[in-house]
């Protein structure tokens, strides 16, 4: 639609962040876009309309996308947040970061086989939403989908997760 593309076309590709040879994708002034958010948000959850009880996102990026999708689709917001921030973490998955490692944690407050719908902005390798979808599983709630603002294509990310929706990527 026109509204995407106008949206997709407020997404900055920024040289050398964070470091030399990586071509960041900035989706702040999406963000602050009222239409381009709306449209957005809209696009992340209508494949997974009437499937999912709750909406998850991964710190700190995924919150803004998974905030405003749990309001748009009429459903409740769970964070999954790394080490340490949450007061009563039920479960604590470790995932490979390109140097090193991080820990992702998340609350058991919901019932068993909730449906959870769980929203990042970047696909690039993959680890981020692994552990994210790893964790969900853990605690035995069910994945009804992963979906994504913008997918980097060729680092991997596709292989790792497999099924996915995307509402941009790189080309
Ligand atoms: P992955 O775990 O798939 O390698 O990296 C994805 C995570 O890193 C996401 O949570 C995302 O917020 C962040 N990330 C990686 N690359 C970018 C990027 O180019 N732009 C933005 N906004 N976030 C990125």
């Amino acid at each position: 639609s026109p509204e995407l593309a106008r949206a997709e076309s407020l997404i900055r590709g920024i040289p050398d962040y964070p470091s030399p040879g990586i071509l960041f994708r900035d989706i702040t002034p999406l963000l602050a876009d009222a239409e381009a958010l709306r449209t957005t948000t809209a696009a992340l959850v209508e494949p997974f309309d009437g499937a999912f009880d709750v909406v998850a996102g991964v710190e700190a990026r995924g919150f803004i996308l998974a905030g405003a999708a749990a309001l748009a689709a009429g459903c409740g917001f769970v964070p999954i947040r790394k080490a340490g921030k949450l007061p009563r973490p039920a479960a604590s998955i470790d995932y490979a970061l390109e140097y090193g490692t991080a820990t992702v944690e998340m609350h058991d407050d919901l019932p068993t086989g909730t449906r959870v719908l769980l929203i990042d902005d970047v696909l690039a390798t993959g680890g981020t939403l692994a552990a994210g979808r790893s964790i969900i599983e853990r605690l035995g709630y069910t994945v009804a989908g992963i979906s994504v603002l913008f997918e980097i294509d060729g680092l991997g990310g596709r292989d790792v997760i497999g099924d996915l929706h995307t509402v941009f990527h790189s080309s």
